[in-house]
Formats: structure tokens, C-alpha cells, sequence
């Protein structure tokens, strides 16, 4: 040591006085940095410098100070951190800069327990690193009985949870986190709060409780500043015995921190913490203050008190201190198998933490910052792999040649077809035209999605474009959600059809045998261009002779099995699917990678737009009164009733009790039909001609009608119940009126009880445009609801929320696709692929993609 002797390195020093400045910042709390305590932190630090300076005398002072210091109060605890600021100070006049090799204490060994308490992403200790067993070679191969913490009954629990693996556990992400860094004094603490406290307990009592089968235990803690009842529950009747073991597991002046959220007392008119989580930190034998000596147990870093504290779905029999511990193990013992699957490229681009911090930090988090990073690096994971998987399936998709090439100027169809529409198209029909038809003459299969507003004019270019096929052929497919539906794109293609020489059929469920097998036939044998109809339409003994092209009405009501069988229908079929619920281009970009996208953003020329109102119940008298006016001018109404409780048959009692009291009352002297989902198919039928024919003024109806009706002279839609409908659903029903020339309205009934409902349906009152709708109702109800889980991979998802992290998703995106132009077969990057696979043949049937 020589002349360096007692002169100690610039950098360790600097390292001591940040963690005391810090400590006293977190009053004296014994602070948990990323690490260790503050307390562990020094002792350490003290037994290297002993070490490394023997007959320095300071450095032994130092270690004694901080080996008592978690079970110091808090008076002494300032005592103790400001002598050591002064042994600092004295020994930093005499300090020297270390040079590397020098005699000072190794600086490496140094920083490994340098006190980490910034946030720092290159700084981030990854979590188990040491393997306490080498047997392992995957997380997925560690069962959950094997993990500390856990055992056969316990992994029976968490198999309720759907946890079979150490990987199911840690990826067991918390709902929430309980704050509890927030470190208070006691006589600091106001009702209400979630705090933790630090202190020692002073007196405790238990007893049995008269109601319930609960035993309480009652302890008083002080840390100098007041006394605070805390109180914890016990499961279980008890008796004295047992009732003196619980005391026994809190003895007298021992430290603990006690984390839980802070409540009055009534009766006592004080406050206390109940139910809280309380950590031991120590117990002092001597009872003196000052606590000298006598350590018993220096207790666990604290999984459950004095920081962000994580929150689990649980099952019954499982607490959640017992999970925490367990995924604590899971995480210390078996972290370090952790595989990480992202490209480190893309990690660095993105500045994504990585996986082992970021699991380590989703469950125990340091602080909210690094919690935040968890959660976004997990995020970007999820939505990372169901980017990649789209892009991957439009990377095959574009390189097959096999899709079929069509000659768009094959015949006069088209021209004739135009000829007979009684309207010019509009521009944004045209342009969509154009884009089917680029896609039509190309050798790759067509997958494209035409999102267009209500009324927009969808199904005139979707029969223009079959047109195209059946001119190069082909057979053409379309298929409908609903048999009105079905029954009106039938209609519409009759206008036309048969003066240009071609044969449509409709099958449709309900059709009886003899007229399916009908059908059947002149499909198969070719005699009919255009099959168009409901589900119906996959079953298995529908044959094409020659299916060329595929069009799908309102895509997201289909799940993507059932398209995928109506693709196996033809040889590599040409496939459009049209939306009239819009989504957001960058999202839709994102939910359908693998489809191409065109918008007919434009409404055909001379709407106005529908006239859009709230009503209360008590206000009916009003609409009814204008309603009968409208109708003596010539126009048409709708009266809706909304599904109750999901069940149609209910929806259609309602409906029906109302439209018996306004045929007698009321509308007496108007025309009233009815029109519900328990009719049958040709009662169904019936009724919507009478209405289109104008025989019927009003039609009171469930949502049936909901999806694409169109009778140009209905002008009045009243919605009852409104509130019961999504935004989109209630644009959806707005869309069965403005559909002609005449000023149209939309009536919304409704009890606005609450101010959410009242601001959710005035954005109907505020706009006509289906995009601005459906971005709200988005973000109101939340992707799983709004788009269907199933159809879009969202099912995959835990923490991401595609409009939240929106960003991020536009990010995972990108990087996907990227990826795919560097490595289409991940050759390069093993771990993603096994990854990849992994998860492709858990979820395999939803994962056929948009189309
Ligand atoms: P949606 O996009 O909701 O399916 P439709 O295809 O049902 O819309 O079209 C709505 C109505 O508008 C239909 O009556 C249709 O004949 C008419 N229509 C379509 N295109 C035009 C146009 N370019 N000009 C005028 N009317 C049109
Ligand atoms: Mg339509």
C-alpha cells in the first residue's frame, strides 16, 4: 500500500456521499436502489474499505455505524448519516484520484455494488444472472412446482391460472402497481393515502373476531414522530395458542416497514392502516434505543412494502404475497434463461431495454420510470411478433406468381353495365376501380380491403368488378353477414344482371333442400356467375365450377376460418372484402399488414347530411308528432329497439310490444310493420319489400337492419335506448337514412344518466363522417370490442392496446417490415424464429390472417 495508504479513490468516496445525500432525501428510510439498501450498500462499501485500508480506523467506525443501521430510530439514523458525512468528508481532503493498476481498491469490484438509484438504460442490471442450476435449458421446461415458493399444491393453483411453466409466470404481468414507495413519517400521514411507513413496534394484541372467520392482529409502531395502529388479518378461527403464535411472528421492537393505505379509525378517532403489509427488518434483542448488537435477521429486501408493488389476477387460495414470491424466484433463479428474441439492431433503434431487465421491472419495478420502459419494451414484443407475422404472410403473398391475371378489357360487360346505372360513379369509386383492376391483371393474388362509409357506393364496384371476372371466366362469390343483407345485394345485381345477360343465385341457410341442391347444381355446372349469400355459402357441398373472385361484405363480421374455406372454394381465387366501419388508415394498416387498403372517401354527390339529435324518453310525444308529418309528406321511418342482453329474441318482444301500441295509438292512422330476427326468412322478406315498395310509412324493427338496408325514400331513423349502442353501430343504423335526395333525421332516445353517455352520443350529433365515429368508439370501448378479438390477433396481446400504443405499434410496424426486406426467412436471427414458431402453433387457427 504504501504511499497511497489511508488515501482513498475519488470515485468510491463520490459514490459514498451520493448514497448519503440520497438517503437523507428519502428520510433516512434505509432507501432500496436498484440493487440493495442503502444500509447494505455502505456495509459493503465499509468492509471493502477495512480491507483495503486496515489500520485506517475510519473505515471500521463506518462499518459498525451501518451494520446497526437498519434497526436504528429514526433520531439515531441522523445521528449515524451525518457522522458518517464527516468521515467522508475528512477522508476525501486526503483522497487521491486512483490511477489504473494502482494500489487503490479495484475499481471494477467497485462499481459492481456502486449504488444504483438513476435510471439508466445501459446501467440496467439484468436480473438472475447466476444460474442456481444448470439442468435447464429452457424456461418452458421448468415446471412451476419446481420453483421456490411454489410446490405441487401451490402449481395446482396457479394452474387455475393458466400457469404451467416458469415462462407462464413470468410472463403473469401484473394488473397494476400498488404505490408504496411513498415513504412517509407518521406524523405525516392524512386518511386516504397509500404510504409506507418505517418504524418499531411498540405493543401488539390479537383476537379472534365476533363476526367472520377472521382472527386480528393489532400492532402499534412509532418511528419517533407518532404511533400508528396497524392492523393484519388472519384466515381462520383461532384460539389463544395459535392466537400467541401470530403475536410471536411480531416481536416488540423489532423494525418493519409497513406499506398500505392509510384509514380512520371511528370509533378510536385515530388513524390506522389496515389489512397492510408489514416487512420485518430486524429484531433487537437489548431494548435499549440505540439497538446495539444483537441482530437477529436482517430481513428480506422488501417484495411487499415501501416500493411500486405489483398487483396480480389471483385465484382462490393463492395470495397475492405468496405469487409475488414465487415470481420473485422465478425471476432470480430462472431469469437468466430468459432468451431474447428481438434483433439487437432493432432493440438499439427503437431504445428498447432489454428483455431481462424489462421482465424483472414489469413485475418488480425500481421506480416508475423503469416500470415505464418494462412496459414498453414488453409492448413493442407483442405487437412486434403479430406485425412480423403479417408481414411475413404479405412477403410470401407477393412473391407467389399463381394468382390468377386477369384481362380488365376482356369484353363490354363493363361499359354495358355503366351504361345502365341510373348515376355517374364518383371519383373515389373510380380510383378504388382503378386499384381492383391493377390488382385483377396482376399475377398476384388480390388481397384488398375497400373501407368505405355507409352509403358510400361499395357494392357498385364490387359488382363492377366481378364483372371483370365473369368476363375472363370466372365464377364469382359474394358473401353477406345477414340474409337481409344478402337478399339486397341479390336485388341490387337483379336491376342489372339479367340485361347484360348473366345469372346471379342466392343461397341462403333457410332455404329448404330441394332449393339449395337447386342452386347447388347451376353453381357447379356453371350456369350461374354470381352466387351470392350468408354463411351458407361455405358449407361443404357448395361446389364452383370455376370461382374466380371472392367479395366479402362487412369482412369483420366473418371470422377468418370462414373466410379461408371460401377461398379453398376456387384455385388461388382473387379476394376483395369491403367495411363499412372504418378504421383509422395507420391502424388499419397495421391490424390487416397483409391486406392492401383503398378508401372510398367520398359520398356520392346531393347528401345532406342526417340531421342528428338526443331525445329523452319523455320527449317521444315530439319525435312521434314530427315523425307523422314527415310521413304525410311522402318519406319513411325506421324505429329501432336495441338488443337486449345480446338476445335477439328479447329485442324482438320489445319490438314487437311497441309496435302493437303505435299501430293502435299513435301511428293508428299510418301504415306500421314489423320486423325482427324471429321472423321467418320469407316473412323477413315480405315485410322489407312492403317497405321498400312504400306500402309500409313505418317500420319498427330490431338491428337487424343494422347493416347495409338501403330504401333511398326511408328519411327518418328514431333509435330507442340509444345508449345501449356502440358509436359505430349507432352510425351503422344513421346510414339506413340520407340515402336520398330529402333531409334526413336520426332520433337518439336515450337516459343520459351519466356524462360519459351524454358526451358519447353527442358525437353523433356532431358529425356524419364514419372515420371520426369509429376513431372514437375506439378509443372508447377499446380494441377488443371494437374490432372482435378474434379476427385480428389481438388475442395475443396482454399489456399492448393498439390505440394507447398506437406509436409503439406504428413502430413494431416498421421494424417488421424492415426486417422482412434484410432476412425474409430469419435465417439470421435463430431466437426470433424459434420464438415465432412457438407462438404460430399455439394460436395457429387464428392466425390465418385478414384475409
Ligand atoms: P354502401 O357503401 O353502404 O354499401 P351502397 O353500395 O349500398 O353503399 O350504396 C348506397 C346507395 O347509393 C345505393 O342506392 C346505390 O345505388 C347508390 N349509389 C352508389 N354509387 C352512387 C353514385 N356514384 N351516385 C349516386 N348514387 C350512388
Ligand atoms: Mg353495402
Amino acid at each position: 500500500m504504501g504511499s497511497t495508504e489511508g488515501a482513498v479513490a475519488e470515485p468510491q468516496l463520490r459514490a459514498l456521499k451520493r448514497a448519503l445525500a440520497f438517503e437523507r432525501k428519502a428520510r433516512c428510510t434505509d432507501f432500496k436502489g436498484r440493487s440493495t439498501t442503502f444500509s447494505k450498500f455502505m456495509q459493503k462499501s465499509a468492509d471493502d474499505l477495512c480491507r483495503n485500508y486496515p489500520f485506517d480506523a475510519r473505515w471500521s467506525t463506518l462499518k459498525v455505524l451501518f451494520r446497526q443501521y437498519p434497526m436504528l430510530d429514526l433520531g439515531t439514523r441522523i445521528n449515524v448519516l451525518h457522522r458518517a458525512e464527516e468521515i467522508i468528508d475528512e477522508a476525501s481532503g486526503q483522497s487521491v484520484v486512483t490511477q489504473a493498476g494502482s494500489t487503490g481498491p479495484d475499481q471494477s469490484n467497485q462499481t459492481n455494488h456502486t449504488y444504483r438509484m438513476q435510471t439508466n438504460h445501459a446501467d440496467q442490471v439484468s436480473v438472475g444472472e447466476k444460474p442456481n442450476t444448470n439442468l435447464y435449458k429452457s424456461l418452458d421446461e421448468i415446471l412451476v412446482q419446481y420453483i421456490k415458493g411454489a410446490g405441487p399444491k401451490v402449481a395446482a393453483l396457479l394452474h387455475n391460472l393458466d400457469i404451467y411453466t416458469a415462462e407462464d409466470l413470468l410472463r403473469h404481468y401484473p394488473r397494476r402497481h400498488l404505490d408504496f414507495q411513498n415513504r412517509l413519517m407518521i406524523r405525516e400521514l392524512r386518511a386516504g393515502q397509500e404510504a409506507t411507513i418505517f418504524g418499531t413496534i411498540q405493543s401488539l394484541g390479537a383476537f379472534q373476531a365476533r363476526a367472520g372467520n377472521v382472527s386480528i392482529l393489532t400492532i402499534n409502531i412509532s418511528d419517533g414522530t407518532g404511533t400508528v395502529c396497524v392492523t393484519r388479518f388472519i384466515g381462520g378461527r383461532s384460539n389463544k395458542y395459535l392466537l400467541e403464535r401470530y403475536k410471536s411472528q411480531y416481536p416488540k421492537h423489532a423494525q418493519v416497514i409497513v406499506s398500505g393505505t392509510v384509514e380512520i379509525d371511528r370509533y378510536k378517532r385515530r388513524l390506522q392502516m389496515k389489512n397492510a403489509e408489514i416487512e420485518l427488518l430486524g429484531t433487537v434483542d437489548n431494548q435499549s434505543t440505540t439497538g446495539i448488537a444483537g441482530i437477529h435477521d436482517e430481513g428480506p429486501d422488501s417484495l411487499h412494502t415501501g416500493r411500486l408493488v405489483p398487483v396480480y389476477r389471483l385465484t382462490e387460495g393463492l395470495n397475492l404475497r405468496q405469487l409475488r414470491e414465487i415470481v420473485h424466484h422465478a425471476i432470480e433463479d430462472f431469469g437468466y434463461l430468459l432468451e431474447d428474441p428481438i434483433p439487437q439492431r432493432i432493440q438499439k433503434e427503437y431504445y428498447l431495454c432489454d428483455l431481462r431487465s424489462a421482465v424483472s421491472e414489469i413485475h418488480f419495478p425500481t421506480d416508475p420510470d423503469t416500470k415505464e420502459d418494462a412496459q414498453r419494451r414488453l409492448v413493442f414484443d407483442e405487437l412486434f411478433i403479430m406485425q412480423l407475422r403479417l408481414a411475413q404472410r404479405r412477403y410470401q403473398a407477393d412473391r407467389e406468381e399463381s394468382g390468377l391475371a386477369l384481362n380488365p378489357n376482356a369484353g363490354d360487360l363493363g361499359a354495358r353495365f355503366r351504361r345502365l346505372l341510373p348515376f355517374k360513379l364518383t371519383d373515389a369509386q373510380e380510383r378504388v376501380f382503378r386499384e381492383i383492376t391493377s390488382d385483377l391483371s396482376s399475377t398476384k393474388t388480390m388481397q384488398r380491403l375497400v373501407q368505405g362509409d355507409v352509403g358510400s357506393g361499395k357494392t357498385v364496384v364490387a359488382i363492377m368488378s366481378m364483372l371483370v371476372a365473369i368476363q375472363n371466366g370466372y365464377q364469382c362469390a359474394m358473401m353477406a353477414p345477414t340474409e337481409i343483407l344478402a337478399e339486397q345485394h341479390y336485388r341490387e345485381m337483379q336491376k342489372y344482371l339479367p340485361s347484360l345477360g348473366l345469372k346471379a343465385a342466392l343461397l341462403l341457410g333457410k332455404q329448404g333442400t330441394k332449393e339449395h341442391a337447386h342452386v347447388c347444381r347451376e353453381i357447379l355446372n356453371g350456369q350461374v356467375h354470381i352466387a351470392v349469400g350468408t354463411h351458407a355459402l361455405i358449407q361443404e357441398d357448395v361446389e364452383f365450377h370455376r370461382l374466380g373472385l371472392i367479395i366479402i361484405d362487412e369482412q369483420h363480421r366473418f371470422g377468418v376460418r370462414q373466410r379461408a374455406k371460401l377461398k379453398s372454394k376456387g384455385v388461388n381465387p382473387e379476394l376483395l372484402t369491403m367495411t363499412a366501419t372504418p378504421i383509422p388508415r395507420t391502424l388499419a394498416l397495421s391490424l390487416h399488414g397483409d391486406l392492401d387498403i383503398s378508401e372510398i372517401d367520398e359520398l356520392p354527390p346531393g347528401r345532406k347530411p342526417v340531421d342528428t339529435k338526443l331525445f329523452f324518453a319523455s320527449q317521444k310525444r315530439q319525435i312521434w308528432a314530427f315523425l307523422a308529418n314527415e310521413v304525410k309528406k311522402g318519406r319513411q321511418a325506421y324505429i329501432v329497439f336495441p338488443l337486449i342482453d345480446e338476445s335477439e329474441t328479447l329485442a324482438a318482444k320489445a319490438a314487437t310490444a311497441e309496435y302493437e301500441k303505435l299501430r293502435i295509438t299513435t301511428f293508428a292512422d299510418l301504415k306500421v310493420g314489423l320486423m325482427h330476427g324471429r321472423l321467418k326468412s320469407d316473412e323477413k322478406e315480405e315485410v322489407m319489400s312492403r317497405f321498400r315498395n312504400g306500402e309500409l310509412d313505418v317500420l319498427v324493427s330490431t338491428t337487424v337492419i343494422e347493416v347495409g338496408v338501403d330504401v333511398p325514400n326511408a328519411s327518418i331513423m328514431v333509435i330507442e335506448n340509444a345508449d345501449r349502442f356502440g358509436l359505430s353501430q349507432l352510425h351503422q343504423l344513421r346510414g339506413r337514412v340520407g340515402r336520398g335526395a330529402e333531409q334526413s333525421y336520426c332520433f337518439l332516445i336515450a337516459d343520459l344518466k351519466s356524462e360519459t353517455t351524454r358526451q358519447r352520443l353527442e358525437i353523433m350529433t356532431q358529425t356524419n363522417d364514419g372515420f371520426i365515429v369509429a376513431q372514437k368508439d375506439l378509443e372508447l370501448r377499446g380494441p377488443g370490442e371494437f374490432l372482435g378479438t378474434r379476427q385480428s390477433g389481438l388475442s395475443d396481446l396482454f399489456l399492448a392496446d393498439i390505440v394507447r400504443d398506437a406509436k409503439i405499434l406504428e413502430d413494431a410496424r416498421h421494424a417488421a417490415i424492415d426486417l422482412m426486406k434484410e432476412d425474409p426467412t430469419l435465417d439470421r436471427y435463430p431466437a426470433l424464429l424459434k420464438f415465432l414458431q412457438a407462438k404460430t402453433s399455439e394460436n395457429a387457427p387464428d392466425l390465418l390472417g385478414s384475409g
